[in-house]
């Protein structure tokens, strides 16, 4: 059975509309994810938690087993940073996105989120994409860094014939010759994604662009071409970051960001 990589316009499937705790998600229904690379300490989650919550967002994102370029580089927290990422959430009511590096994780992530987050270096770990088919939790699919848009459907795929329909791609940026931004994001796979399949699409400037000065320009051109949420790293003192500091953005640029996002949704 194929769910995704007919044209839409041929297949007679409609848009997946699909609810996360109380929140829906689909094509055309605008959510905000924001939140740090890495879960560091309680006080960092608390304080983006109450923030997020005070402007109305509903998705905090939180890394707690981190998929490092070096080994030396810090790696998350791990169950730690589940726990406390959890923590925050239910005390602001709040839905958590994480990402599984191991499917051997996978009810440990599910005991403490709720949002799988499949990254882009395990976009082709089609172990771990089977065995996301046969999960009850949503999974967030990010574009691998040198995937092509029928890969990345692929990918989906795996999880949607074993039976999991939510599923929330995600454009974050695609490898390119300048190395002036950490990557190439590639708003084109925006439009192109939603022709060619049911399923929401979200932007991610942050890893998109590493630079912390182009996140409100793209968050700004994703949501014009159509994007159905963005996923923007923030943190109280993004200096002190342990992960992405780069590109992570202070909760003051948040909230203007978020007001600017919110005017253009509402005028689309
Ligand atoms: C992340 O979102 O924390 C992350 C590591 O992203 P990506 O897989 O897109 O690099
Ligand atoms: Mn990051």
């Amino acid at each position: 059975m194929k769910f995704t990589i007919e044209p839409k316009s041929s297949s007679s499937k409609p848009s997946a509309i699909f609810q996360i705790k109380n929140e829906t998600f689909g094509q055309g229904l605008f959510q905000m994810m924001a939140g740090p690379c890495s879960v560091e300490t309680r006080e960092q989650i608390f304080a983006i938690a109450e923030c997020l919550s005070s402007l109305g967002v509903k998705v905090l994102r939180g890394g707690a087993f981190k998929p490092r370029s070096s080994p030396y580089s810090f790696q998350g927290l791990g169950l730690a940073g589940l726990q406390l990422l959890k923590e925050a959430a239910d005390t602001y009511n709040l839905i958590t996105v994480s990402e599984i590096m191991d499917g051997e994780d996978l009810h440990l992530m599910e005991e403490h989120v709720d949002i799988l987050q499949v990254g882009s270096r395990n976009m082709q770990n089609y172990s771990l994409l089977k065995k996301l088919g046969k999960s009850s939790k949503p999974v967030l699919l990010k574009r691998g860094c040198s995937a092509t848009y029928h890969e990345l459907l692929l990918s989906a795929e795996y999880i949607l014939s074993g039976g999991n329909e939510r599923v929330i791609l995600c454009e974050r940026g695609i490898r390119s010759f300048d190395a002036y931004t950490r990557n190439v994001l590639d708003l084109s796979a925006v439009p192109v994604l939603k022709s060619l399949s049911h399923l929401p699409v979200i932007v991610d400037p942050s890893h998109g662009t590493g630079r912390r000065e182009l996140i409100e320009p793209m968050a700004k051109a994703a949501v014009a071409c159509g994007a159905d949420g963005l996923m923007i790293e923030v943190h109280p003192t993004p200096d002190e970051a342990l992960s992405d500091k780069d590109q992570t953005i202070s909760l003051e640029s948040f909230k203007k960001i978020m007001g600017d996002v919110q005017k253009l949704v509402h005028s689309l």
